[in-house]
């Protein structure tokens, strides 16, 4: 029957050992780094690390300078992709102080999609643990104003065996980088392809769940999209072909002219964390949210008719981006003219101003680590 791992108790702890990096980037070149982090190829001076193996359950809990990882070429991870993470930003409030953003959400799916991967289930206080710890010995990597330190937790099977079956042994890892304003001067609206070759999740499939695997499959797809002069793909359901799914890595909304919303339902999609504020911010703010299916048929037609009025994608990176075109095999169109919309960018706002500090947050959806 199913897997099984050492029980692992919900509320267990693990002291970190800090170890500081011997040589940490020097105060000017952390400035020239910060001057223009871009996304993703900056780094902060620190990793923590918790390891699991079967017997000794979670352990070794240590926060040490970022490094590289001595793997054995037989490491299960680099054959059957056993690999799952998470993706949270770490924000700078105005008093200088920093905010997460639900990172107890991000906790528990994390080790939803453990459970998927059959992977060990790692303890959500473990997990919130180590992310502050980076967050706060790496604080000076977080860029003030619109920017944000993005982190990413990730877990790796690592037991060196090629015979295929869950890792006995596994790697739990967060890495830190600091990333600019998404967009100057305002978020761009962004073109979409619309993916009639490839699918990205199936029922029963792993399309609800965070691992390194989607992404692999979504490459051909974004690729075919760039091709075709877009910048993301949209992928339809894997059954019908018909209904809109989400991007590469983002949710989608719906706007309507009678100030309705729309979002796809859950199940094969990524559950996201943005796209549950988002719904829960409009919904407190009197507009009534649909978790409904939604067909490219439809969308084209609404989109003429003049009843759909904005589009958007959503996620922790981007926060929110109004889609302006849509293109596929059979056409493209615009939406709203092809420019941001006042709904998409009033949400972007009202979330982004919770998640820096600049308005009360009345969800809990702050934790407060400096
Ligand atoms: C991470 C992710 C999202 C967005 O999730 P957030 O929690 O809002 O960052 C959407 N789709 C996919 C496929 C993802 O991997």
């Amino acid at each position: 029957m199913g897997v099984s791992f050492d029980k692992v108790d919900g509320a267990m702890w693990l002291d970190f050992d800090v170890q500081p990096a011997a040589n940490p980037v020097s105060a000017t070149d952390r400035a020239a780094r910060l001057a223009d982090p871009g996304f993703g190829r900056v780094f902060t001076d620190h990793m923590a690390i918790v390891r699991y193996s079967q017997g000794k359950g979670w352990h070794g809990a240590r926060v040490e300078s970022r490094a590289n990882f001595p793997l054995d070429p037989a490491t299960a991870v680099l054959h059957y992709a056993q690999e799952i993470f998470e993706g949270l930003k770490a924000y700078k409030r105005e008093d200088g102080g920093v905010n997460l953003f639900r990172p107890d959400a991000n906790a528990r799916r994390f080790r939803d999609s453990a459970d998927r991967m059959a992977m060990a289930p790692l303890p959500e206080p473990v997990f919130i643990e180590a992310v502050e710890q980076i967050v706060r010995i790496d604080r000076d990597w977080i860029p003030g104003g619109e920017g944000s330190l993005y982190l990413r937790p990730f877990m790796i099977a690592n037991e060196v065996f090629l015979g295929v079956k869950p890792s006995a042994d596994y790697i739990f890892a967060v890495i830190a980088s600091p990333v600019g304003s998404y967009f100057k001067g305002g978020p761009a609206p962004v073109s979409i392809w619309v993916s009639e070759n490839y699918t990205r999740a199936a029922i029963g499939g792993t399309g609800a769940v965070k691992c390194g695997g989607n992404y692999a499959a979504s490459l051909r797809a974004q690729a075919e999209a760039i091709e075709h002069g877009c910048d993301q793909v949209v992928f339809l359901d894997a059954v019908e072909r018909r209904y809109i799914e989400e991007l590469g890595g983002m949710n989608v909304f719906f706007v309507f002219d009678d100030g309705t919303l729309s979002t796809p339902p859950l199940g094969t999609i990524l559950p996201g964390i943005t796209r549950d504020s988002i719904i829960a911010l409009a919904r407190e703010a009197g507009t009534p949210v649909r978790e409904a299916p939604y067909t490219i048929e439809e969308w084209r037609a609404d989109a003429a008719s003049g009843k759909l009025k904005e589009a958007f994608a959503c996620g922790t990176a981007a926060v929110i981006s109004p889609i302006g075109k849509v293109c596929s095999a059979s056409g493209d169109f615009t939406i709203g003219g092809g420019a941001a919309g006042p709904v998409a960018m009033g949400l972007r706002k009202k979330l982004v101003d919770i998640q820096y500090g600049r308005a009360a947050d009345s969800h809990g959806w702050i934790r407060k680590v400096l």
